[in-house]
């Protein structure tokens, strides 16, 4: 028994890929880097490849939210940013292809970048599939089928050939599919956004993109504290430094120090942060790495010096394509 989630669109707001100028600048630097640490023979590009990491020399990724949470009997996709493309080109590999497909997609709000990859989503196309779409609010249904709409897409939803199913969820409410267990919870938005909390009865994960994170006491959390409680992964929102997020007040995105904060609070064991702003390239996002890196730092010192012991917390940010394993956590 396994529960794992794969990060298919970590980026915020907008897709944002590096211009080709600036990939060709970056493998310039690589092999540069590749010839400076004593390397000469093509042979040697195998080891050295394997000392660099995935976004050190890759990115972070160009697409917008799609995560994919897998049991061992049970899939679920949350949201439908740009990433549900690939992710939807795997699925046609298997049942989706041949209309035997049962498939359940929670949304956690409208927003563009949340739901731009949905037309995209082949098993729409397929006879016989079953998709199934859950959300808190109750404009779910008609805010699907917006994007199957002339003159936005030129399918119209009438004209799908899989059976589509709406789901109005009760906030906070828990559903039960196959072997998971889902319980939205109210995040920080100025549209109102659903995280939600999974669960196999095992292991935990807590989804908490898009969030400013204005509500960090226990007793500010209120009733969608358990969002952040007993959770062995959470998957935060962290597009903004510090300064920025002071700057963009209410713009309904947060900076990795706070989910740190809760996670110290709550023991949350690994926090995944994401929803990358577009205009940030992987060297932007290696300064939030590193500033990250210094709060945390930081608050063990200070921990250190109350006399206090604060919980180990793993993170990192995310990268298209990344794979956590809960029991691996
Ligand atoms: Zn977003
Ligand atoms: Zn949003």
């Amino acid at each position: 028994m396994s529960l794992k989630v794969k990060y298919w669109g970590v980026r915020g707001s907008l897709p944002a890929a590096p211009m080709p100028e600036q990939l060709k600048d970056d493998f310039e630097s690589l092999l540069h880097q590749f010839f400076r640490s004593g390397h000469k023979h093509s042979g040697d590009i195998r080891a050295f490849m394997a000392s660099q990491s995935v976004p050190s020399v890759g990115g972070y990724g160009a697409a917008t939210t799609c995560v994919e949470v897998n049991s061992e009997q049970t899939q679920i996709i949350i949201d439908g940013g740009s990433g549900i493309r690939t992710l939807s080109e795997e699925m046609m590999n298997g049942p989706a292809a041949k209309g035997q497909a049962v498939i359940h997609i929670f949304l956690t709000h409208f927003h563009w970048d949340h739901l731009l990859g949905l037309p995209f989503f082949a098993p729409h196309f397929v006879k016989g599939n079953q998709i199934h779409y859950y959300a808190v609010q109750p404009e779910l249904e008609s805010l699907v089928k917006v994007k199957f709409s002339k003159p936005f897409f030129p399918v119209p939803f009438k004209d799908l050939p899989s059976t589509v199913t709406f789901h109005t969820l009760e906030p906070r409410m828990p559903v039960t599919v196959g072997d998971l267990t889902l319980t939205p919870y109210q995040l920080d938005h100025p549209d109102p956004c659903w995280g939600y909390r999974i669960t196999d009865g095992k292991k935990v994960y807590s989804h908490c993109v898009d969030t400013e994170g204005t509500r960090v006491s226990r007793e500010s959390m209120g009733l969608d504290l358990p969002l952040y409680q007993n959770v062995d992964l959470m998957f935060f929102d962290a597009q903004y430094t510090l300064p920025e997020l002071a700057e963009k007040a209410n713009w309904g995105h947060s900076a990795s120090q706070i989910g740190l904060d809760i996670a110290f609070r709550e023991s949350v064991k690994h926090v995944v942060f994401a929803h990358h702003d577009p205009g940030a390239d992987k060297t932007a996002v290696f300064e939030l790495q590193s500033q990250t890196r210094e709060y945390y730092d930081w608050r063990m010192k200070r921990a250190a010096a109350n006399n206090q012991i604060l919980p180990t917390v793993e993170w990192q940010f995310a990268f298209e394509g990344l794979v956590v394993d809960l029991d691996k956590i």
